[in-house]
């Protein structure tokens, strides 16, 4: 059984753009893997190709194709800046868990910016500062203090202004965080490139497939697909984005709904440094530009999952981001020529649930992510293909499905000692 959604709806910007071709076979007859990827989405991709960097066997299976779940939504800003303020992730997981997680992400963007640049995929990258704006959640005052805890982790953060914000991005609000060396790139170009660097090492890729039970046995896993043949892999990934398998613990899990729209391009209308901007405020609003000049903007987040209520509300929500976009920059032309929606999964504390599944050994999942999916689908490639490597990855507890933070084990430490 699994949780499983319409993903998205309306017409992503991604559709003004080609990306490679992936091929895929038919599942004709039962087939045997070092690794199976369930889930053909940036997160397998990703996954896939490091597997496959590691001379490992890998076959991918997809229950609708190749990038057709919630990758080609996205709007693809690569942030090591995660949802939660370094100072609120603390207050929930302990400073020191805290800390750990902010200094993974940025290098996880470091990492991903590499790796794109060594493979030599073509996906549109360019690397961006980012401006992080006072609102609701957090006033000047909390941001400066925010800057300064990211310093003090030794993560470039500079306070700026009102007076400086204005006039270096004529921006008119209480004051920023501008940080350094974000990624924007074209996702489904990237996700294109990640499978057919895994298909040039002989992976094998089929769809559609629904992976439907799955059950340890001596030496590896067993697959169950639906009305087709069986798989048999040493090991399964379970890279299934926001749908998640009943066997993958989904407790501090939920979905929301979300927008976006995109404008025509506009490269000479553009703020300085095409920077990523985000807002501290509930609900917040996001927008980065493409290669070409089009502005994304999205946000208007809804606490709800349904998805007949989520794309009734979307030409209303287009209208509510394009007038948002005007109101912050108004010489942009801010009418929509894209607008989607999406489900948009979240946890409590803004962190992913990465790892082997609890009592089920062979058996690795990738889940979890939230505004920040894209950094935790590389975070998610480097922790899964380390342990399938045999090897141990420091941070792997911080993302563990048994996990319990720093702070809680040390209680438990001290209970233990005291007792
Ligand atoms: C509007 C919107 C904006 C976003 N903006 C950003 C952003 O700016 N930055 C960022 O980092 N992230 C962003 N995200 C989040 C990002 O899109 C996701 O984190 C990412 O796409 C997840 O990729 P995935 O490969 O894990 O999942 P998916 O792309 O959904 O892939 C999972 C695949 O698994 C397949 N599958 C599921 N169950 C089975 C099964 N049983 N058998 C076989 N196949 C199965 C599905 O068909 C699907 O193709 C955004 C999301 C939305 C909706």
């Amino acid at each position: 059984m699994q949780r499983k959604l319409d993903l998205r709806t309306g017409i992503p910007v991604w559709n003004a753009y080609r990306a490679p071709r992936v091929t895929t076979q038919r599942l004709a007859r039962d087939v045997k893997c070092d690794v199976l990827v369930v889930g053909l989405g940036i997160s397998g991709a990703m996954i896939a190709e490091a597997l496959t960097a590691q001379g490992l066997s890998v076959i991918g299976v997809d229950r609708r194709g190749i990038m057709l779940g919630s990758t080609p939504a996205t709007t693809a800003l690569v942030q090591f800046e995660i949802d939660q303020p370094l100072s609120e992730l603390g207050r929930q997981i302990g400073q020191a868990d805290a800390t750990l997680a902010w200094r993974r992400s940025r290098l996880a963007v470091t990492n991903l910016h590499g790796r794109i640049r060594e493979l030599g995929i073509r996906c549109d990258m360019t690397t961006a500062p980012s401006l992080y704006l006072a609102g609701d959640t957090l006033d000047p005052a909390a941001l400066r203090r925010e800057a300064e805890a990211r310093a003090g982790i030794g993560i470039r953060a500079t306070y700026l202004t009102p007076m400086v914000l204005k006039e270096t991005f004529g921006i008119e609000r209480k004051g920023a965080i501008l940080s350094q060396d974000n990624l924007a790139l074209d996702p489904r170009k990237l996700t294109a490139g990640l499978l057919k660097k895994a298909l040039e090492r002989k992976a094998r890729f089929y769809a559609p497939v629904e992976v439907i039970a799955l059950a340890p046995e001596s030496g590896g896993v067993g697959v169950e697909t639906r009305g087709g043949p069986a798989i048999a892999a040493r090991h399964v990934v379970l890279a299934t984005g926001y749908e998640l398998l009943d066997m993958v613990p989904s407790d501090t899990h939920s979905i929301i709904s979300t927008y976006a729209i995109a404008t025509k391009p506009q490269k000479g209308k553009l703020w300085p440094g095409a920077a990523l901007i985000w807002e501290a405020s509930d609900p917040y609003l996001y927008l980065r530009a493409t290669a070409d000049g089009r502005v994304i903007c999205g946000g208007e987040d809804e606490n709800f999952a349904n998805e007949q209520s989520r794309d009734s509300l979307l030409a209303d929500k287009a209208r509510a981001l394009s007038g948002k976009l005007k109101a912050l920059f108004p010489r942009l032309d801010a009418d929509a020529e894209f607008a989607w929606t999406g489900s948009f999964g979240t946890t409590t504390t803004g962190l992913p649930y990465i790892g082997e599944l609890p009592g089920l050994p062979g058996i690795f999942a990738a889940q979890g992510y939230g505004g920040n999916g894209i950094t935790y689908s590389q975070i998610a490639s480097e922790l899964i293909a380390t342990a399938i490597a045999g090897k141990d990855d420091d941070d792997a507890s911080l993302f563990a499905f048994d996990r319990t933070s720093m702070m809680r084990r040390l209680t438990d430490l001290a209970g233990k000692f005291v007792g």
